[in-house]
């Protein structure tokens, strides 16, 4: 069609000659300021240019994206009847953990008789695994369930923690912060370190007539404040609360789609680009043979400077793309529609080479966009970042493995030299994550299709930088949506965590978004026996998993611990947030388990599992240990069955070996994901989720649409497949709405079901990053093996046993019930009572 803008890099002429000596710029804004048409006002933000010319009609792929929260019709959940509340083994919501919020300062009074049910220990940014410590180093070490905690430092609570604009005060002897169970000498200001015992001058500071006065000081009354430092705060800062002023995104777009693929994607990057504040800066840049940035101070038509692909960016050609005329940041109110237009430009892979042999030089673009984002800074300022404002994003939307030019492997495996290629390929695309994550870049890779895009070497880049890798199936609609979450999500950067327990506890074992730190790297202190984490970056949706272990039996009535997280927030403040909890310890082992927060300490152990399944065979193994762990389990901590050989499991952990049953068999480390690719992505993603999205990725949670669209909460096991229902199964990164057949059948009532499913699996992740694939299918269509497989079979079970564990089933009448059990095909995987005793364990009632 005539209006279609020609292709980019036909368009403009050949590296470098597009290039005009470099002259001296006063900033990017100014650079971009040009381009705003001077005759449009703010009126053309809320009209966007008309719409995208496509080659071919669009699936509606941006039906579901919205540009502003979501206020659908509440589903009501249907408040649970006394027989199905027994039965619901799962968590129904993390929501009572982070009800004993940070900020009550008055429930923490340092000088208070300690209270024996410590309300402190609840904490929004940090979950153990146990709310008492067990005295006894033998059981507390003890491997099989071990003690540990979740940590999110760069969480975001409303209200949000006290802010202190000074520095800390921190003990001269360990570095540990002071804190609000500090004992202080009101005479003489003086206050002893809770971590080494140590007593720290005030410099008179806290010099005070009475105990009470010391709680002007946030510190000293609630365990967890944010310093920010002073004398970097910059002039426009704005509370946490108000709107997030982020950092330029740079959309990097491979080149080399067909058709259909394209066509999804143009859908989701026009939908992306409206949901973007006016405010934000984008810029855009196609990969194939060659790296094309696309220039917005041509206004409205589509133009771009040509690099070469097979190789990194010269000083030289960066020099001439930063210096030159070309604007290649740019406000969205400035460039919407030239933006659109540049999407709408883009054409689908032209040449015969089958999808995998086609040539893409993503490592070469993720350079350009970094060397661009970068600016001028780095030739003025050697040696000292200087940074541009915010942190910066890349997206790259792939559809296939970088084939070409630095960091590149070649096109297939079977290439004599693949395997050594491959290693020096992960090499360089760390080497980049790393070289992205000190100028504050985070690269977000964005995969969809079924070309296999050879994981193995873009996870580094994205991992180092602080980013995630994410495979989608195709182009559409979750991958929209993760466009957007990606861009969106918060994040902090040059984050160092550091870790401090009091009483010969040890961290035995830290898993998350990070590495450990160089003692180069930070301050260190004579005595400080800290453990310290570089993290990639600082996110609200990640968290850490930490194991600890005591050195010897514990004689204090209470053990501290401190975690401290110092890093810049996307307003460029470096921002120190201090977090101090304080457990109780306990003689006894029923108190110590009646303590235990099993969702937690669920999660950690699947944490520790799921870090040692690095391959597939690996996975196999793991399923192994956690036989041996829960065996373990019952034998420290549980009871023999009188005259008997049988253990019984510890009621006070009734639900943890259903969740480490689920895991055993779901995406993690069952058979259910057929490529190796694929689980690896999941797992990196787990081992890095917050606690919400690790224990929904652990076991999914079951839930039935009932008559009047209210919905059930029911354990997930296949029973719930009753044909007359709609079921909702949420998996964390998956989410599916099974049809009963003969639901489906009424027309009226399953669009019914099925809309209010779809609302309700809208409703539970929306807040999740990644976004879950959320498919729907009807009972007996081949992708409701999808469903059947993440579901404990009970189906085989006595049925004393079923009416037990799924109470539910007593409301069904005799033909229901009949018609039930013969709709499932007998396979061997064994139910959950059935694996417990084979492990030579009685299995634990429902609680
Ligand atoms: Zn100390």
């Amino acid at each position: 069609m005539e209006e279609t803008p020609p292709q980019a890099a036909q368009a403009s002429p050949p590296f470098p000659a597009v290039f005009t000596p470099p002259r001296a710029l006063s900033s990017a804004s100014a650079r971009g300021s040009p381009t705003i048409p001077s005759p449009s006002g703010p009126a053309q933000f809320s009209t966007p240019p008309g719409p995208p010319v496509f080659s071919s009609p669009l699936r509606p792929a941006a039906v579901p994206f919205r540009t502003t929260p979501v206020s659908p019709q509440p589903v009501p959940f249907a408040p649970r009847t006394a027989s199905s509340s027994s039965s619901v083994s799962l968590p129904t919501s993390s929501a009572p953990h982070f009800l004993n919020g940070a900020a009550t300062p008055h429930r923490h009074l340092p000088f208070a008789a300690p209270s024996l049910e410590d309300s402190s220990v609840d904490s929004p940014y940090v979950l153990f695994s146990a709310r008492k410590v067990l005295k006894q180093k033998k059981l507390l070490n003890a491997p099989s369930l071990g003690f540990g905690a979740l940590v999110s430092p760069g969480r975001e609570v409303l209200p949000g923690p006290e802010t202190l604009e000074r520095d800390p005060r921190r003990c001269l002897s360990c570095g540990a912060y002071v804190n609000l169970y500090c004992d202080v000498l009101i005479g003489s200001g003086q206050w002893q370190c809770v971590i080494c015992k140590k007593m720290n001058n005030s410099e008179g500071e806290f010099v005070v007539s009475s105990k009470h006065d010391l709680l002007q000081w946030p510190e000293l009354a609630s365990s967890t404040v944010d310093y920010v430092h002073s004398g970097n705060r910059r002039p426009g800062f704005v509370p946490m609360s108000d709107s997030r002023v982020s950092g330029p995104i740079f959309i990097l777009i491979d080149e080399c789609l067909d058709e259909v693929h394209l066509q999804h994607l143009q859908g989701s990057l026009h939908a992306f680009l409206d949901s973007l504040p006016p405010t934000a800066r984008i810029g855009i840049i196609s990969y194939g043979k060659t790296v094309s940035v696309y220039d917005f101070s041509e206004g409205s038509a589509v133009a771009g400077d040509v690099l070469p692909g097979n190789k990194s960016p010269t000083n030289d050609s960066l020099k001439a793309l930063i210096y030159g005329t070309g604007v290649y940041l740019s406000p969205v109110h400035a460039s919407l529609p030239v933006a659109h237009t540049i999407f709408s430009s883009l054409r689908p892979y032209q040449l015969s080479a089958a999808e995998v042999s086609r040539d893409r030089c993503l490592g070469a673009a993720v350079e350009v966009a970094i060397g661009i984002l970068q600016g001028p800074s780095v030739e003025l300022s050697r040696g000292i970042i200087k940074r541009s404002g915010g942190n910066c994003r890349i997206l790259v939307c792939a559809g296939g493995p970088n084939t070409f030019g630095p960091g590149s492997v070649p096109h297939s495996v079977q290439h004599p030299n693949y395997a050594y290629l491959e290693k020096t390929a992960m090499k360089w695309m760390e080497s980049l994550g790393h070289e992205a994550q000190r100028h504050s870049t985070i690269v977000d890779i964005l995969c969809a299709g079924t070309c296999p895009v050879r994981v193995p070497i873009l996870q580094p880049l994205a991992k180092c930088s602080g980013g995630v890798l994410l495979l989608h199936d195709d182009f559409g609609e979750a991958f929209g949506v993760n466009l957007q979450r990606a861009s969106t999500r918060a994040a902090g950067s040059h984050g160092l965590f550091e870790i401090r327990c009091s009483d010969g506890m040890l961290v035995s074992q830290v898993i998350g978004p990070g590495e450990e730190a160089s003692p180069d790297s930070h301050e260190t202190f004579k005595n400080d026996t800290s453990f310290c984490i570089q993290m990639h970056s600082v996110e609200e949706t990640q968290s850490f998993s930490v194991s600890m272990e005591t050195q010897s039996d514990i004689n204090n009535n209470f053990v501290y611990f401190q975690f401290a997280v110092r890093y810049s927030n996307m307003y460029q403040s470096e921002i120190t947030r201090v977090i101090t909890s304080r457990l109780q310890t306990v003689d006894g082992l029923s108190a110590y388990l009646s303590s235990m927060q099993e969702d937690v300490a669920s999660v950690i152990i699947g944490k520790r599992t799921v870090l040692r399944a690095r391959t597939t065979s690996d996975s196999v193994d793991m399923r192994l240990t956690i036989d041996e762990r829960v065996k373990d389990i019952a034998l420290k901590f549980g009871t023999q069955v009188p005259k008997s050989k049988l253990y019984r499991f510890p009621k006070e952990l009734s639900s943890l070996p259903e969740c480490l049953f689920h895991l055993r068999r779901g995406p993690l480390l069952g058979s259910i994901i057929g490529h190796e690719d694929e689980r690896s992505v999941i797992r990196s993603l787990f081992l890095n989720a917050s606690f919400d999205l690790s224990l929904r990725m652990l076991a999914p949670r079951c839930i039935m649409h009932r008559e009047g669209g209210t919905f059930e909460e029911l354990p997930a096991y296949d029973l719930a497949m009753q044909s007359s229902y709609a079921v909702v199964l949420d998996h964390g990164t998956d989410i599916f709405i099974w049809l009963g057949a003969e639901l489906a059948t009424q027309e009226g009532q399953s669009a019914a079901a099925l809309a209010a499913c779809r609302t309700l699996a809208e409703e539970l992740s929306e807040l999740r990053f990644p976004a879950p694939r959320i498919l729907s299918f009807r009972e007996g269509s081949s992708q409701a093996r999808y469903f059947v497989s993440r579901l404990i079979p009970a189906h085989k079970d006595p049925t004393y046993e079923q009416e037990s564990r799924f109470p539910q089933l007593r409301t069904l009448t005799p033909e229901l019930r009949a018609r039930l059990k013969s709709s499932f095909i007998h396979f061997d995987d064994p139910s959950f009572c059935e694996w417990m005793r084979s492990l030579k364990l009685v299995p634990p009632e429902p609680s």
